[in-house]
């Protein structure tokens, strides 16, 4: 039998970590559940081994309501008894010490908090869990050739320390739900964050307080790291048992019992090298081996879930994921389609925008706005290579009588022709720009008069060659053209804004010459010196 009681000087005893003193966590010895004296009494005498089965039966048996409990637990479906025990005597010698003691001892937690004592604490629900983690320890206890009745013990107990910190701090107790639904490590944090402590500390403040045998405390204390260092190998066992018995009461309780079951079959195996089938035997005993012992103890718990309900459940979880993280990418992908044919769209936007600033509509040439800008960009750029440039002036001879005479539209059509004509017989590179009603500015890039004179000469021959023709007859059409090139440099802004404005204006000019000398020619002006 086990006669050491609870002491911080037994190996392992500092496992549960930081400080296991009540003051250290603000709280008081009688903030904390207290075992009914008579079944405390029990307990201990349990303990002693200086007291007989004569003398336990006679302590047992001193107190009428304890007797009744203790035959009528003894005597329920969860002891599987083949003869009725009918008196404290027999319950002792039938059960023996260290039965009768974990028996004890799962009555006084069971009592030591009344249903109603903490206002707005689902306390069966919180017994429910409790039945959960020691049904879950009695199996293991009972694969591995452990003390099945102490296991029992230790899984009821082995989160008392929960109960006891809900029983303090009463106010707390609504994160009871939120808390019940986490897993095992999860719920020591969010007691951490929440009352400054956890369970398995206040556990084992319990432990030493009820003066519980060493082998039950130490489960209490170290069930959360069950492989701490000093455990002695037999207590070790107990810790490995009630930190299996945690993950397979979570897979129950857990909110992602598909993340509890494949962890808890990862620890059925590291810790006892239980497959996942062992396990998944083990955890489909469960709920049925809950609602036996709830009756045995006299504690009322919801309709168990089975365990291929919660399998089923997991699974359901898994799909639903799969499909909100399929459902997510392909609205991802939908969304990014949208944003490229967006996308497209601005720019094909913007293409028409900068279209409609920079060309005209009617003859699809630059406008003057865009001509101004290139003019002036390429004298500087013509500044910098010291290239020669050439401005043309070109504009249509007799139009206004073409207007009058075949109307407007056809007039339009002429100018469309024209800007064609141009485009067509001029370079690429040449600008070709409208910058007044029939009125057409060419910039020949990097072009001296000597090479642009054949050019502009082929593009005047082009127009004069038009063949254009109203029902009845053909219109001849010719234009007059002013040209003049520049070399030179001009670097700061105001001399390219009068070179710029010189070029427009000596090419002006030289179309006058033309429109004198008698139309459809090309007239030549040199640029002018200018003077500072
Ligand atoms: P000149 O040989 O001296 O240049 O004679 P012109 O008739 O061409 O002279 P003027 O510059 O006085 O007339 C220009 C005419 O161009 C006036 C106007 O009817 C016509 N015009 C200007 N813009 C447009 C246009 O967009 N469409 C049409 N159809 N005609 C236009
Ligand atoms: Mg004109
Ligand atoms: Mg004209």
């Amino acid at each position: 039998m086990d006669s050491r009681q609870a002491d911080d000087s037994s190996p392992g005893m500092r496992c549960a970590p930081g400080g296991t003193d009540l003051s250290e966590m603000s709280l008081k010895p009688s903030d904390l559940p207290a075992p009914p004296q008579a079944t405390a009494r029990v307990i201990q005498a349990c303990s002693d081994p200086n007291v007989g089965a004569h003398g336990l039966a006679q302590i047992v048996g001193s107190d009428p309501v304890l007797t009744a409990e203790l035959l009528r637990v003894v005597n329920s479906a969860f002891f599987g008894l083949k003869r009725e025990v009918r008196s404290a005597v027999q319950a002792v010698t039938i059960l023996g010490n260290r039965a009768l003691r974990n028996l004890a001892l799962c009555l006084a937690v069971r009592d030591s908090v009344r249903p109603g004592a903490i206002p707005g604490f689902d306390i069966m629900s919180f017994w429910e869990e409790g039945l959960r983690r020691a049904v879950s320890a009695k199996l293991v206890a009972r694969s591995v050739g452990f003390d099945v009745d102490e296991a029992f013990t230790i899984g009821l107990l082995q989160d008392f320390g929960m109960l006891a910190l809900v029983f303090a701090r009463p106010q707390l107790s609504p994160s009871w739900n939120e808390i019940r639904v986490l897993t095992p490590d999860e719920r020591r944090r969010r007691e951490q964050l929440l009352f400054g402590t956890t369970h398995d500390r206040i556990g084992l403040v319990l432990a030493k307080t009820w003066s519980l045998p060493p082998g039950i405390a130490l489960a209490m204390a170290c069930h959360h790291a069950p492989d701490a260092d000093g455990l002695p190998p037999h207590h070790r066992e107990a810790c490995r048992i009630a930190h299996v018995a945690d993950q397979m009461a979570a897979v129950f309780s857990c909110a992602t019992p598909e993340s509890a079951i494949t962890r808890c079959r990862a620890v059925l195996g590291d810790t006892f090298a239980m497959s996942a089938d062992d396990a998944d035997a083990l955890l489909a005993q469960v709920p049925a081996g809950v609602e036996e012992a709830a009756v045995s103890l006299g504690l009322r718990v919801s309709n168990q879930l089975k365990y291929e309900e919660v399998m089923r459940l997991a699974t359901q979880t898994l799909v639903a994921e799969n499909r909100s993280y399929q459902e997510l990418t392909r609205a991802l992908e939908q969304a990014l389609r949208e944003k490229d044919a967006l996308a497209q769209r601005l720019q094909e936007a913007n293409r028409q925008l900068e279209q409609l600033a920079y060309y005209d509509a009617l003859t699809d040439l630059v406008n003057r706005r865009r001509f101004t800008e290139v003019l002036s960009s390429e004298v500087a750029r013509h500044s910098r290579s010291g290239a020669p440039m050439t401005v043309v002036m070109v504009d249509l001879d007799h139009f206004k009588s073409v207007n009058d005479t075949y109307g407007h539209p056809f007039g339009d059509t002429v100018l469309a022709a024209v800007a064609g004509v141009l485009r067509d017989s001029l370079r690429q590179t040449d600008v070709k720009a409208r910058v007044g009603g029939e009125e057409i500015c060419l910039l020949l890039p990097e072009t001296s008069e000597e090479s642009a004179k054949a050019v502009v000469e082929r593009a005047r021959t082009a127009i004069e060659n038009l063949m254009l023709r109203t029902p009845q007859r053909r219109v001849p059409v010719t234009a007059s053209f002013g040209a003049c090139s520049w070399a030179g440099r001009a670097f700061d802004r105001a001399s390219i804004d009068v070179t710029c404005a010189t070029l427009l204006e000596t090419a002006d000019q030289a179309l006058y010459d033309s429109k004198r000398a008698g139309r459809n020619r090309v007239s030549w002006r040199s640029f002018p010196a200018l003077t500072a």
